[in-house]
């Protein structure tokens, strides 16, 4: 994994040795250690009954089914709530999908006490409706996409012939409208601190630049979303769907990387495992603590 950097030791060995209280280090002003010791949950706002596990496991077989959970992930940290994913809302979609015990994203959060206008960013992990379709929810957040996918799906995707599978274009037209007003930040590339100890990662791609969230901290979290759609593609060594087809040894040993990253395979989350709100104790409604 990337090592913390020295400024990250260097303030939490100032905390540990002036003996004050941790809190006061995480609001001293300058000092990235807040993120380090941010809270990770994974909040549920719903179930897709009956999906098809060959969409998520290319090597499934024919015909096998499996309830996935749609979730979206909150870092809280002293001075920022930062949203991974928004989940999403329109209409359209439950049509498409038997999705049961929706709550509306902004909503399902408020388990936490949090108020969608509290969300100070988002991060976007890819532009698929169930991901990025909630984004309009959270009026205030920056929003943090990779340039490529944003440069892509406002554009290129859109021509005959382009590949935009699982892209709602009202998701489109919003991003565009809200980049107008100042609120999108355009990523490039992998390994990016975008907030302190905050870093997105690039891989083998689910969607045309996708990318994932690595939460530093003694117990690092890796927040997958797609690029990793279930634990038993990690633990068996299967690949996810990605947007190059035959790209399955490069989605592989992109899981494999982020169990590096995490340290544990346990701390790597992927997108619709209904086990992450099994394997982590519950604190409310559709709301497990990760760390
Ligand atoms: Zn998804």
């Amino acid at each position: 994994m990337r090592p913390a950097s020295p400024l990250h030791h260097r303030a939490r060995l100032l905390c540990l040795y002036v003996g004050v209280p941790l809190v006061t280090c995480l609001g001293s002003p300058g000092v990235p250690v807040a993120a380090q010791e941010a809270e990770v949950f994974a909040v549920r706002y719903g179930t897709i009954r009956g999906f098809p596990l060959r969409g998520l496991l290319p090597d499934a077989p024919e015909g096998e089914r499996i309830d996935i959970a749609l979730a979206v992930w909150v870092v809280r940290s002293a001075d920022r709530v930062v949203l991974f994913d928004t989940g999403f809302f329109r209409e359209s979609w439950f049509e498409r999908f038997d999705v049961r015990d929706f709550v509306r994203p902004d909503r399902a959060i408020a388990s936490l006490g949090i108020a969608p206008g509290d969300v100070t960013d988002v991060v976007v992990s890819h532009a698929h409706w169930d991901h990025m379709g909630g984004l309009e929810l959270f009026p205030a957040a920056t929003a943090w996409i990779q340039r490529e996918e944003f440069v892509y799906y406002t554009g290129q995707a859109w021509q005959q012939g382009a590949r935009r599978g699982g892209i709602d274009a009202a998701d489109v037209v919003h991003l565009v409208q809200r980049n107008t007003q100042g609120l999108v930040r355009l990523v490039d590339g992998d390994g990016v601190e975008i907030i302190p100890g905050l870093t997105v990662h690039t891989g083998s791609r689910h969607t045309f630049a996708s990318q994932y969230l690595h939460v530093a901290g003694a117990a690092p979290i890796v927040l997958a979303s797609d690029n990793v759609y279930l634990w038993r593609a990690i633990e068996e060594g299967r690949a996810s769907a990605t947007f190059e087809p035959d790209d399955r040894d490069g989605n592989v040993a992109a899981a494999r990387r982020m169990v590096q990253l995490a340290g544990d395979v346990g701390r790597v989350i992927p997108g619709h495992d209904p086990d992450t709100f099994v394997r982590f104790p519950e604190v409310g409604e559709g709301v497990v603590r990760i760390r």
